[in-house]
């Protein structure tokens, strides 16, 4: 049937008379059922090798467009409608963003099931399903507010399965059932993502905010993800959480592996399991476990396993390394510790390095050891967080297995991070080039051949001022705030992190606003767009979203500056806002302390969509900035050779102290934070807290590259004023894209790791 009729069909088993009198919620559920049939009747990829790609996050964004594009009906879909008199981004406003991750390591995973499905590959992500994701973050007085974030819909994307496991706990056994969402790849076949939930969940526990019981694990364990870890009840939740993830994720595998009527010994021939970071790094011992249970021997099941897990790396920052205390894991996974110590002891018996030890002195229990000793590769996820991990922070392990280590560089899916949330630009390089960069991402190089084409140029500029101008509608009708279209749009959206350094962004916007205030206007006004949820028990993140909040405030309400210098800083910033805002950017902020961003995936999605980089050489900034060149990209900052020198002097390494009261211009930004205007407007305490941390920790350096920092982004704001120069630097950005397609990457993971 073609889609119009199916869609009418489909509007009137809503309620609507017809397409034309349906509204967007009875459209949006026409589709969705329309949809979901389509993808049953896809393809299932099949093999007789499987990845298991565990990860506690997936951030799938919205999918309804998603799916259209992969089973080629968005063109169809986006005619019917129009003739309907419909656009399908209202369709769209329906469509609740699963709350399934946090940021970058979550939305990778939902890039590369984009891929591996695109590729023909058979790859299966396991997971969670959280009832309210994170949180769904408000501002009220200037501050984060946390409430659940209420996703789950009666009608969606999932299907629930007649697949449960039991999973042991001390408490007693929990029910995980199993929901699957279809994975589609691009004209190609279909994987699916099994997210278990327990039976046994109660919504209903959730009282003030997000706060809830947090012993009631019986009830509790698949609400939230990343539950507060600020006391020790939080602490085993998350042990409780990912110990139910991976029970249930190593059932699935031997009961898929059975009914396939393989071996069990075969195990590491007909699958391969991605442990994504460290929180399913549980799945080893408890593989080993289930394999003991039918009866393979300890040795046996050690070597099986070690030849079936492969590990990816996601930072360096120790705080984030999870090592958990092994009285913790005797009263959450007893089952567990013996294994856990024997795999220590194995360790122990071959290398006599206290360092390399899965438990340490302190009777703590390094996951990440663990997924290295007993796993048959290590990657990084980009190429100088890979070779910081070889030579620095991973050098014993990287002298014991060279073979293990290897770099996988992320990358995401064009066909969201183009096709979907840019379309008049993803037409328009079909137009120059043809279709066949939508499947060969490297395609996209003979863009360059127009790159002193002035027609094109000033087409590029055409579109994005476009984008521009619908983000300006986008905001005004979601927060009523309203923007110059004109102005320059910087933008830095991730999560809330000292790391990443948000608040070193904060001292320029106190600088341009004095700099405006002496009456030294810029030639274009300045739009400074922000997006970052802060985790809840992070205090100083929440003080830097304070301090912005603040800022924002005080330029709105000042006559001189607010037609120079806007900020904003979006609520609840997720997948939606992103591919809203990406399109619209042109300078993207990646300004990273170097050598702790592993790769970050937002700098490819920006450059993707013909922003400039203002950014430090860190994570895949570098692997950018090799390829368009030091004339496309705004490069400032130590590098990470000099920063890693700085940590390794200990105490008397940096003192941002010195930088504060040797510098005039630096004492007047950090002073600015504790001004009387700012604390009547703000909280004196966060403020004062803020101020004094930056002024005498400053673990993540903001004010050793401050000083330069706002010098480079000076200059590229000159630079943009010579706009057909900048044009070009726009299409070499997006010509040289190709590389970062998750295409790239998951075809690189089957090469070396999967080997499917
Ligand atoms: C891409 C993406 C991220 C990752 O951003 P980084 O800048 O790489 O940290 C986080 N959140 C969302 C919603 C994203 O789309």
């Amino acid at each position: 049937m073609a889609i119009r009729e199916e869609l009418e069909q489909k509007v009137r088993e809503q309620g609507a008379e017809s397409l034309s009198a349906a509204d967007s919620k009875q459209i949006y559920y026409g589709l969705l059922a329309l949809v979901k049939e389509r993808l049953e009747q896809t393809r299932r990829i099949t093999g007789d090798r499987k990845v298991y790609y565990i990860s506690a996050e997936f951030l799938v964004g919205k999918l309804l467009s998603n799916n259209l594009i992969n089973l080629g009906l968005y063109e169809e879909v986006r005619t019917v409608l129009g003739e309907a008199g419909k656009t399908l981004s209202e369709i769209e406003e329906i469509e609740p963003e699963p709350s399934l991750g946090n940021g970058g390591l979550g939305r990778l995973a939902a890039c590369y099931l984009d891929s591996a499905a695109t590729l023909n590959l058979c790859v299966d992500g396991v997971g969670l399903l959280y009832h309210f994701g994170l949180f769904r973050q408000s501002f009220w007085d200037y501050k984060q507010q946390e409430n659940p974030d209420v996703w789950l819909t009666e009608k969606s994307w999932l299907r629930k399965t007649e697949t449960a496991f039991t999973v042991p706990f001390p408490s007693g056994d929990l029910q995980g059932v199993m929901y699957d969402l279809d994975v589609s790849g691009y004209e190609s076949g279909a994987n699916r993502l099994h997210l278990f939930d327990l039976a046994t969940a109660d919504e209903e526990i959730v009282t003030q905010g997000i706060d809830f019981d947090k012993k009631d694990i019986a009830r509790n364990l698949t609400l939230f993800l990343y539950p507060d870890d600020s006391d020790r009840a939080g602490r085993l939740l998350r042990v409780y959480q990912q110990y139910f993830m991976v029970s249930c994720a190593a059932q699935l595998i031997l009961k898929e592996l059975s009914d396939k009527g393989y071996a069990l010994r075969d195990l590491h021939k007909h699958a391969v399991i991605q442990i994504n970071d460290t929180h399913p790094s549980m799945v080893i011992p408890e593989l080993i476990r289930l394999m003991q249970l039918q009866g393979i021997s300890m040795d046996e099941a050690i070597s099986i396993v070690s030849q079936t897990c492969a590990y990816t790396n996601h930072t360096i920052l120790a705080e984030a390394l999870e090592k958990w205390p092994l009285d913790y894991l005797e009263e959450a996974v007893p089952q567990l510790v013996p294994i856990i110590k024997e795999l220590d002891r194995r360790v122990k018996e071959k290398v006599d390095n206290p360092a390399l030890a899965i438990v340490d002195e302190n009777d703590l229990v390094h996951m990440a050891h663990m997924d290295i000793h007993y796993g048959f590769s290590v990657n990084g996820v980009a190429a100088l967080h890979t070779e910081i991990l070889r030579t620095s922070e991973l050098s014993g392990f990287a002298e014991l297995y060279p073979e293990k280590f290897n770099n996988k560089t992320n990358g995401v899916t064009f066909r969201r991070w183009l096709m979907h949330c840019n379309p008049a630009l993803s037409d328009f390089i079909t137009q120059l080039i043809g279709n066949g960069w939508k499947k060969d991402a490297n395609e996209l190089e003979k863009l360059l051949s127009f790159q002193n084409d002035e027609a094109v140029l000033r087409s590029l500029l055409e579109i994005k001022n476009d984008s521009k101008a619908a983000l300006k509608a986008y905001l005004q009708e979601k927060s009523g705030i309203e923007i110059d279209s004109d102005s320059i749009y910087d933008i830095q959206i991730k999560r809330l992190h000292e790391y990443k350094r948000q608040q070193m962004n904060a001292l320029y916007i106190i600088w341009k606003y004095k700099q405006i205030k002496a009456g030294h206007r810029p030639k274009r006004p300045i739009t400074l767009l922000f997006g970052a949820k802060a985790a809840p028990a992070y205090i100083i993140a929440k003080d830097i979203i304070h301090l912005i909040l603040c800022l924002q405030e005080i330029i709105e309400n000042d006559v001189d500056v607010s037609p120079w210098l806007k900020v904003v800083m979006v609520e609840n910033y997720n997948i939606t806002w992103a591919e809203h805002l990406i399109p619209a950017c042109d300078v993207s902020e990646q300004i990273s302390l170097a050598s702790k961003e592993a790769s970050g995936t937002g700098n490819m999605k920006f450059m993707l969509n013909g922003a400039v980089t203002l950014g430090t050489m860190d994570g895949a900034n570098v692997e950018i900035s090799e390829l368009v060149g030091r004339e496309n990209i705004a490069i400032f900052g130590k590098s990470s050779d000099e920063v890693i020198h700085l940590y390794e002097e200990g105490e008397d390494r940096y003192t941002p102290k010195d930088f504060y009261l040797k510098d005039e211009e630096i004492t007047e930004l950090m002073d600015f934070i504790i001004s009387p205007q700012l604390m009547r407007l703000g909280d004196p305490e966060n403020l004062g807290r803020l101020y004094r941390d930056m002024t005498r920790k400053d673990w993540f350096m903001a004010l050793l590259d401050v000083k330069e920092y706002i010098q480079a982004k000076e200059r590229l704001f000159e630079e943009y004023e010579d706009r057909m120069g900048w044009a070009k630097k726009m299409l070499i950005n997006i010509a040289k894209a190709g590389f970062f397609s998750s295409d790239r990457a998951t075809a690189e993971y089957n090469r070396d790791i999967w080997k499917l």
